[in-house]
């Protein structure tokens, strides 16, 4: 049975607020309209169903418009005993029933989604009794005999089992990222040892993953507490090294809840005081406390709000009553659903573990990635590689960019030097990509080298956007003979890709090319096979909606459309993605074209919306969306046929999306595959196998696909994958940001 006509939802955020939160509100909210169904803001969580009236209240299309981009949740949150009680339930139910409402989405923790699943189980029960006590007719009580409920998991800690990531988690490493590369400059300058303190009670991956995207030096987790007693000399003797090998600050980062082996909490005073005791300088404590939960939310968890809240009303429309509640979150780039319980169950199962000191458990139920990024990261942050073994081979690996300059390359190259040299091997670093190669300019890196290149956007090692042809072929041979090269890993975007695939190709030609090549995608563009998402392009992608955000705000007394240009060469990608995290009402992209016809609705929409009171328009083209109608063109269009209506301004974002720093998943993710690219060659080397290969994230894996596939996942001509996953996105991103259904008044997105 599907929900009937006279259902309503109702949409509440719970526990801790999260960035995102409103975004998942926005999708209910406008989904649920859609589909012909009222929709009820529950405000300040639970306290606001137990409390009724003015708190729970109907949303129309609008209301939920210009939230997107706010932090925290508008509809409030808030902790609620009185829900913990039946009495307290009962009422709830009470207040939900005189609005018909029968059908929820709740956005919050694991206790939020207890709550709700005991709510749910209850409801028979608190209808009779409500009945029994005169409360409610028992027609009314018939009419809604279960409670349907979807949940969606809202917290910066990513401490959730049925998820990859939670709504908030990416925005709070933002805030923390932000946080430490401030503090390691000011670091740097004066010598200076900082301890840090992120928040994550029972789970350590904001501290994690935030030392693994700025280059901590040392990182304290609840699941994984140091393995001897005698942790306070080791991390000391570790931080003094790593001073003497260069090293102007000392960045310490402990999560809320971290541990030693015996339970005892390690709190970042003790941190400090070991710390100033054994390097003889003063040494400062930052607690980043609420920071963490503030701002706006990142391009990241706009759309993971928006997408979960949107199949969270399908997963209402969609279940029978008797059918287990379930909770809607992200595996890779699918929008999954799981039992809600089961994932409950095994969320409190990581807590019970780490409180009964069942490290080894605790960090396995953590998930396979979580213990790769830690002892990635124990390489990482060492003062010195391990010395080679007397007796070993070490491979001459070297290390090239190709392509523009995407944020996230130099962490990349870190990782890849660094993880390199700790297993013996020669790192050359080539510069300037294919010209520098042909011209000999490598260099030997060494370990410290590379410090600090997690954090810092651009390319050190520098690029070259040449694609080499001719003669150029000889010269890379003559490179790899002369420099004795074994492994090459190439960082960077298309033209890597192609040159790639041409060395492969000239085999025969040339003896030197029978090296192993493996290629790591780094393009802003998103336009690479065999990876769902290149490096770059995540930054790049909050450049534009941060840009957008301010493009927006200045016009906001005025009756104005804004066309703005994105980048993405024939990908669509950053178009369609930005337009779905800022609101966009049209994307314009070369997978689906432009024609003379879409312009005339187009500026007929435009027309209707601004003469009905709509004071904004935003239109996102992407750069290559068609030659002839470019952005100029369709200013002046829709300048013309708005004649005084609206005002059309265009604004071409250019190079700002490809600068600036890396965003934390940029980090992480260059961190991760460079890693992986270098174990790939050393084992090829070791092999004395030629087999290349480009690496990818596909879904939640790392996969690598033999280099000769690479003409067959592609379109040549537009230089872009055959197959974009992300174009199933389109409708909904569509759908969300139109007037809605019977208000063709406005977009206020
Ligand atoms: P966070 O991860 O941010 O702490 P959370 O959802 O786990 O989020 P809680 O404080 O545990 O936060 O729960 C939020 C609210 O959910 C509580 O104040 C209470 O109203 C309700 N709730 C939690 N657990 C239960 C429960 N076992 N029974 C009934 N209601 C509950």
């Amino acid at each position: 049975m599907s929900i009937n006509t006279t259902s309503r939802i109702g949409v509440l955020t719970s526990g801790g607020d999260a960035q995102g939160m409103n975004a998942s509100v926005r999708a209910v909210v406008r989904t649920a309209l859609d589909r012909g169904i009222e929709v009820y803001a529950i405000y300040e969580g639970y306290q606001g169903m137990v409390d009724g009236g003015g708190r729970i209240r109907k949303m129309t299309w609008d209301s939920v418009g210009g939230i997107l981009y706010r932090g925290g949740t508008v509809i409030g949150t808030a902790r609620c005993e009185a829900f913990r009680t039946h009495e307290g339930r009962r009422q709830a139910a009470h207040n939900l029933l005189e609005l018909e409402i029968d059908s929820l989405v709740i956005v919050g923790g694991d206790g939020s989604l207890t709550g709700a699943n005991i709510f749910r189980q209850e409801w028979p029960g608190l209808l009779s009794e409500l009945v029994e006590k005169g409360l409610i007719s028992q027609d009314l009580a018939d009419r809604h005999p279960y409670l349907r409920i979807a949940g969606l998991v809202g917290s910066i800690d990513n401490d959730f089992v049925g998820t990859d990531m939670t709504i908030g988690a990416d925005s709070a490493l933002h805030r923390i990222t932000e946080a430490v590369d401030a503090i390691s400059s000011t670091a740097a300058s004066h010598q200076r040892a900082f301890v840090v303190k992120v928040m994550g009670r029972n789970c350590g991956y904001l501290a994690l993953m935030g030392a693994l995207a700025t280059g901590g030096d040392w990182v304290l987790i609840p699941e994984s507490p140091p393995d001897t007693d005698n942790w306070q000399k080791m991390m000391c003797d570790r931080m003094i090294a790593a001073r003497k090998a260069g090293r102007r600050d000392t960045i310490v980062i402990i999560a809320e809840g971290a541990r030693d082996r015996h339970g005892n909490y390690i709190g970042s005073s003790d941190v400090a005081r070991v710390l100033e005791e054994a390097m003889g300088e003063e040494v400062r404590v930052t607690v980043l406390g609420h920071v963490q939960r503030g701002g706006s939310p990142s391009a990241f968890d706009r759309n993971l709000g928006t997408l979960l809240g949107h199949a969270a009303v399908e997963e209402l429309l969609s279940s029978s009553p008797e059918s287990e509640p379930q909770v809607l979150g992200l595996h890779g780039n699918h929008i999954i659903r799981s039992p809600l319980m089961k994932c409950v169950v095994e969320t409190q199962a990581v807590g019970e573990a780490i409180e009964a000191h069942e490290y080894e458990k605790a960090l396995k139920l953590r998930g396979s990635s979580t213990n790769e990024a830690f002892k990635t990261l124990k390489t990482l942050l060492r003062a010195l590689p391990h010395p080679p073994q007397p007796d070993q081979k070490r491979f001459r690996l070297a290390i090239v960019h190709a392509g523009a300059p995407a944020p996230g390359m130099n962490a990349a190259v870190r990782a890849a030097v660094r993880i390199g040299l700790d297993k013996g091997h020669i790192l050359l670093g080539v510069k300037n990509g294919f010209p520098g190669l042909i011209n000999g300019e490598i260099e030997e890196m060494d370990w410290m080298r590379v410090n600090g290149w997690a954090s810092q956007g651009g390319c050190e090692l520098g690029t070259s956007r040449k694609m080499p042809s001719g003669r150029d072929f000889y010269g890379i041979a003559r490179a790899i003979e002369e420099f004795d090269i074994q492994g090459m890993l190439i960082i960077g975007g298309w033209t890597g890709y192609e040159a790639a695939f041409e060395i492969l190709k000239m085999r025969e030609n040339y003896a030197a090319f029978n090296i192993p090549i493996v290629l790591l995608p780094a393009t802003i563009n998103n336009n690479l096979p065999g990876s769902d998402l290149s490096i770059g392009a995540d930054t790049a992608l909050n450049n534009i909606v941060e840009a957008v955000d301010k493009i927006k705000d200045s016009a906001v007394a005025l009756q104005r459309c804004f066309v703005v240009e994105v980048m993405g060469r024939n990908c669509g990608y950053l178009a369609l993605m930005s337009g779905m995290a800022s609101g966009a009402e049209r994307v314009y992209m070369n997978e689906e074209g432009v024609t003379l016809k879409d312009l005339e609705e187009d500026v007929a929409k435009l027309n209707y919306g601004f003469s009905h009171g709509k004071r904004l328009g935003l239109m996102i083209r992407s750069e290559n969306a068609n030659e002839v109608y470019n952005t100029a063109f369709m200013c002046a269009l829709f300048e013309e046929e708005g004649k005084d209506l609206f005002d059309v301004r265009q604004s071409i974002l250019g190079h700002l999306q490809q600068g600036g720093r890396p965003s934390p998943f940029d980090r992480i993710q260059a961190t991760r595959l460079a890693s992986r690219c270098i174990d790939y060659l050393i084992d090829q080397v070791a092999k004395n196998s030629s087999d290349s290969a480009f690496i990818g994230l596909q879904g939640s894996d790392i996969k690598f696909n033999n280099l000769d596939e690479f003409d067959h996942m592609v379109d040549l001509k537009m230089q872009r994958p055959k197959e974009q996953w992300w174009m199933e996105l389109r409708p909904i991103a569509k759908f969300l940001a139109q007037p809605g259904p019977g208000n063709m008044l406005e977009n206020q997105d």
